[in-house]
């Protein structure tokens, strides 16, 4: 497997049971610096970091003295409101002794389930990251129903890291990999060093429930890996429950590798291409055309017609003068407004609309151009 310092932005996901000690119901600082040292190495490399974080939860039940258990919905909602505070406080000054900025998120499903906010909680983290900024990410589980929630972070670390373009995804937890069978009832049982594709065979043996400071089990790391390497993003499972577990990953210790048959680029741009409909489409001039065959992003100066009642973040095809489609992306700007602003300077687009929206009509990383990707047995 390569090494850590050859992927350039890494999403790592720590889950509860090794950030709050059970007994003291307190974080384990020592713990924690020791990885945030290896991820400020990493970052010092020029890797962009992300990390979902939780424990909001755990934190928070201990300072409301909530018994220990299962918890109702309303009591882990006001634990993880008190909880994150001190979990985001964390982070932050552990981050800071690097010279490293943290940036809080909270996430719900629909920030990544649905196209338009998707599009936004991407933007942010990009941001983010361009800024060298380390967003540290939970689920906002104070406003977040069970219908309509994650409830568990392994799921949620892979959504955004795919969300991200992260080429890897890291879950330290208190598992150190991939059973052949869930090793508490199978003296037998071997860990799997590398996953190539996961089948029902490899499905299957992930067994049940997480611990009960940590919600996710295998089961959700399996869901997890499905999500991430379909997006083009690796992913291993290791335990955290050593000083530097990065170490142990970087070492080639026991964990286990999903590999994935693309990367976030490719992936994404496949999804563009082949499976999403378009709502509608522009016509640009000759001049754009050969910006976009370039490489460039497609501004609003370069666009002619708006067809179609497309919202933010749809699908569109992009036609040339003579009308055939010369590529396909995400519009940054819903319909009425794509019309307001063709033909015109970006510069005016604040004046225009009255608020400021992207440069871009079509940002270059949502763009494919026709024919550039093969959508054939791919997903
Ligand atoms: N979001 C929950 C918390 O911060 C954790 C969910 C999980 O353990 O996966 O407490």
């Amino acid at each position: 497997m390569p090494s850590l310092s050859s992927f350039r932005r890494i999403t790592i996901k720590v889950g509860s049971s090794l950030l709050v000690d059970h007994d003291a119901q307190d974080v384990r600082r020592n713990w924690l610096s020791a990885l945030v040292s290896d991820l400020a190495n990493l970052h010092r490399g020029g890797a962009d970091i992300l990390v979902v974080s939780s424990g909001a939860i755990a934190l928070g039940r201990s300072v409301l003295g909530l018994p220990k258990g299962a918890l109702k919905l309303e009591d882990s909602q006001a634990a993880a409101a008190v909880g994150q505070i001190a979990l985001a406080r964390i982070w932050a000054e552990t981050l800071h002794q690097h010279g490293i900025v943290a940036g809080q998120i909270l996430v719900t499903l629909g920030d990544t389930e649905e196209r338009r906010r998707y599009l936004n909680a991407r933007a942010t983290i990009g941001r983010l990251l361009d800024m060298r900024a380390v967003p540290v990410i939970n689920e906002n589980d104070t406003v977040a129903t069970s219908e309509i929630r994650y409830g568990d972070n392994d799921r949620l670390a892979a959504r955004v890291a795919a969300m991200a373009g992260s080429d890897l995804l890291i879950l330290l937890s208190d598992v150190d990999g991939l059973y052949t069978a869930p090793p508490a009832d199978n003296r037998d049982a071997k860990l799997i060093p590398v996953v190539e594709r996961i089948t029902p065979e490899i499905e299957a043996m992930a067994g049940g429930a997480g611990s009960e400071l940590s919600r996710g089990g295998m089961r959700t790391k399996i869901e997890a890996a499905k999500i991430a390497t379909q997006s083009g993003t690796r992913m291993v499972i290791a335990s955290g429950h050593v000083e530097h577990p990065l170490r142990v990953i970087a070492d080639g210790g026991r964990c286990t590798w999903f590999a994935t048959p693309s990367n976030p680029t490719r992936a994404r741009k496949t999804w563009i291409a082949g499976a999403l409909e378009t709502r509608g489409s522009v016509i640009i001039d000759a001049g754009a055309v050969a910006a976009l065959k370039r490489g460039k992003s497609l501004l609003p100066a370069g666009v002619k017609r708006v067809d179609g009642a497309f919202a933010r973040g749809d699908a569109i095809a992009v036609r040339g003068p003579d009308g055939n489609e010369v590529a396909r992306g995400l519009s940054a700007y819903d319909a009425d407004d794509a019309i307001k602003i063709a033909g015109k300077s970006s510069a005016d687009i604040m004046s225009i609309l009255g608020f400021g929206g992207r440069t871009e009509m079509i940002h270059r990383d949502d763009l494919v151009l026709a024919g550039s990707v093969r959508t054939e047995g791919e997903n």
